[in-house]
C-alpha cells in the first residue's frame, strides 16, 4: 500500500494550501516508515483568514431562519454517505493514518452523518421562544447564536467528535473554524471539506497544522466567540488561560477515568462480556468514555473475570485493515508509552498483569505502535493504571464488599466523564447512578456502542466544563435574550 494523498486548508469556499505553502507528514501507526498523506501546515496567516471569512458569512447564516438551515443540515447529512465507495475508501485512508479497525473508522463516518440529521431534527423546538407574561414586564426569552465558534478535536474519535460540535454549531446559527488534530488530520479534512463546499462560503472553514503553530492563534483569536474543545487536560487548562483575555465562553470536555460497577446481581449471561470487552477496549482503549477501572462484588468476581479473560484473549491484534484483525494499534508513540510504563509499574509492584490477544504477525507487532489488551486482576487502588486515564488498551479489575464502598472507590478520582452499573435490577441502578459523580451513567452497558445521543453528554470535576449533545448541545452555542415590555405591549 503506498498511495499517498494530500489535503489542504479549506477558507471561504475553497480549497487552498497553507499560505507558506508548508505541509506536515502523516505515518501509519501500525507501519510507521510508512507516508499515509501530507496535511497542510496552517499558518497563524491562515487562521487570520479563516476567522475573517467566518466572520463575514455569519450575518447570513444567521439570518437564515431554522427550518432553512435544517435543509441544508440534512442535505449534507445524506451527502456524507452518499457514495458508498468513496465511503469506502476514505474508511480505508482513515485507518492508515489513525491505527483504529476500518469497522471503527466507517462508523466514525456513518456516525458523523447521524448527527447533522438528528440535529436538523431539532429545528422546529429550537425556533420556539419562552414568553413570560407577568407585571411589571412581559418578555420573550429568546436565543441568539454566538457569531464565530471555533472547534478544536483530539485524534481519537475526530469525525464522531464533530459530530458533538459542528451540526450543532451550524443548526445554532454559528459559523466556524475547526481544527483537527494534527495526528489524524487527512481523513477529516477531506470529509470537512465535502461537508464545507456544500455550505455558503466561509461558513465552515478548516485550518489542519501543528498546535504549536496556531492553536493559540485559534482559541485566542478576538473574533472567536465560544470555543468548543475536546482534548486533554493540560490543554484545557491552557485554553482556559488563553480564552480569559477575551471573556471567551468556553466547553471543555477533558479526559475521563471512568468506573464501571458489577453488582452482586448482574446478568452475566448473553453478550455481557462482549459488551465489556468493547466497553473498555474498543479503539485499542483511545476513548475519552472507556471503561477504565472496573469493580466487581466479590461474589461475581472470578467469574466476571473468567468471561472476560475469555473475550479479551480472543481479539486479533494487527493492522486494522485487514478482515480479521479486531484490535489495530494505538495512535502514537507517545500513548503507548503512558500504556507500557503503566504496565511496567503494575509489574515491578507484583501485580497479576495478564497480556491477552493473538498476534498473527510478530514482525508488525514489533515495528508499529502494538500493545496486546491487558487485565490486572486484584489491582491496587493506588496503581497509575488505576488513579489516571490510561487512554490505552488496559483495565484493571477490583473486587468490592459494599455497594457504598464501591461508590467511594469510583468517586475518589479527579475526573467525572462516564461511568457504569451493571445490574438485573434496573432501580438499582438509577439510584446507584444518582450517587456517582459523572455526567453520564449507562446500564449494563458502556462506552459508544451504547451511546445515542440525546442525552447533554459531559463531564463533572477535572473531566470539562459544559455538554455536548442533545438539544442542550445546540443551545450552548447560543446567548439568551430576553425582550422586555410593559404589559400588553410585545406578547
Ligand atoms: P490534546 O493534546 O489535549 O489535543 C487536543 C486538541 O487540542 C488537538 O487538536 C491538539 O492539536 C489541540 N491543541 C493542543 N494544544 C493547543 C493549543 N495551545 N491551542 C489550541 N489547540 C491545541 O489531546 P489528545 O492527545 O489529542 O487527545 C487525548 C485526550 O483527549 C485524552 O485525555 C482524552 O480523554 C481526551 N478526550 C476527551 C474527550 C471527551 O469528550 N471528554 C473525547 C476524546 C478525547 P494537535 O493534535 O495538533 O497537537
Ligand atoms: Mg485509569
Amino acid at each position: 500500500m503506498s498511495d499517498t494523498v494530500e489535503t489542504q486548508l479549506f477558507i471561504n469556499g475553497a480549497a487552498r494550501p497553507a499560505s507558506d505553502g508548508g505541509t506536515y507528514d502523516i505515518f501509519n501507526p501500525a507501519r510507521p516508515s510508512e507516508l499515509v498523506g501530507r496535511a497542510a501546515a496552517g499558518t497563524p496567516d491562515d487562521v487570520e483568514a479563516a476567522m475573517k471569512a467566518a466572520h463575514r458569512a455569519f450575518p447570513a447564516w444567521a439570518a437564515l431562519s431554522y427550518a432553512e438551515r435544517a435543509e441544508m443540515v440534512r442535505k449534507v447529512a445524506a451527502a456524507i454517505t452518499q457514495d458508498m465507495e468513496e465511503v469506502e475508501a476514505r474508511a480505508r485512508l482513515f485507518t492508515r493514518e489513525h491505527g483504529k479497525i476500518v469497522f471503527e473508522t466507517r462508523l466514525e463516518i456513518s456516525r458523523l452523518g447521524e448527527r447533522f440529521l438528528q440535529c436538523a431534527n431539532y429545528a422546529d423546538r429550537l425556533e420556539q421562544d419562552e414568553h413570560i407574561k407577568a407585571a411589571p414586564n412581559d418578555t420573550i426569552i429568546t436565543r441568539q447564536p454566538r457569531c464565530v465558534a471555533a472547534l478544536v478535536v483530539p485524534w481519537n474519535w475526530p469525525l464522531v467528535i464533530l459530530g458533538a460540535k459542528l451540526p450543532q454549531a451550524l443548526m445554532a446559527g454559528n459559523t466556524v473554524v475547526v481544527k483537527p488534530s494534527a495526528n489524524s488530520a487527512l481523513a477529516p479534512a477531506m470529509t470537512l471539506s465535502r461537508i464545507a463546499e456544500m455550505l455558503p462560503p466561509g461558513v465552515v472553514n478548516i485550518v489542519t497544522g501543528s498546535a504549536s503553530r496556531i492553536g493559540d492563534a485559534i482559541i485566542g483569536h478576538p473574533l472567536v466567540r465560544f470555543l468548543n474543545f475536546t482534548g486533554s487536560v493540560d490543554v484545557g487548562r491552557h485554553v482556559m488561560k488563553v480564552t480569559a483575555e477575551n471573556i471567551t465562553p468556553v466547553t471543555l470536555e477533558l479526559g475521563g477515568n471512568d468506573a464501571g460497577i458489577v453488582c452482586h446481581d448482574a446478568d452475566l449471561t448473553g453478550d455481557v462480556f462482549q459488551r465489556l470487552y468493547r466497553a473498555s477496549f474498543m479503539s485499542t482503549g483511545q476513548i475519552c468514555y472507556a471503561l477504565k477501572r472496573l469493580y466487581v462484588h466479590k461474589s461475581r468476581y472470578d467469574e466476571v473475570v473468567a468471561g472476560l479473560r475469555t473475550v479479551v484473549d480472543a481479539q486479533v491484534i494487527g493492522d486494522g485493515l485487514l478482515p480479521e484483525t479486531t484490535m489495530g494499534p494505538m495512535n502514537n508513540a507517545k500513548q503507548l508509552k503512558v500504556v507500557a510504563n503503566m504496565i511496567a509499574e503494575a509489574r515491578a509492584a507484583d501485580q497479576d498483569v495478564h497480556e491477552l490477544g493473538q498476534v498473527p504477525d510478530q514482525e508488525l507487532y514489533q515495528n508499529g505502535y502494538f500493545q496486546r489488551p491487558a487485565l490486572v486482576l486484584n489491582a491496587d487502588v493506588s496503581l497509575s493504571v488505576v488513579r489516571k486515564e490510561q487512554f490505552g488498551p488496559i483495565l484493571p479489575i477490583i473486587p468490592f464488599e459494599t455497594e457504598v464502598e464501591a461508590i467511594a472507590m469510583a468517586n475518589d478520582d479527579p475526573f467525572g466523564l462516564a461511568s457504569s452499573i451493571w445490574t438485573a435490577d434496573t432501580q438499582r441502578a438509577v439510584a446507584l447512578a444518582r450517587k456517582i459523580e459523572a455526567g453520564y451513567t449507562f446500564v449494563n452497558a458502556h462506552g459508544p456502542s451504547a451511546m445515542d445521543n440525546n442525552g447533554p453528554f459531559g463531564g463533572f470535576k477535572k473531566s470539562g466544563i459544559g455538554r455536548n449533545f442533545g438539544y442542550e448541545g445546540v443551545t450552548q452555542f447560543q446567548g439568551l435574550h430576553s425582550i422586555a415590555g410593559g404589559p400588553g405591549m410585545i406578547l
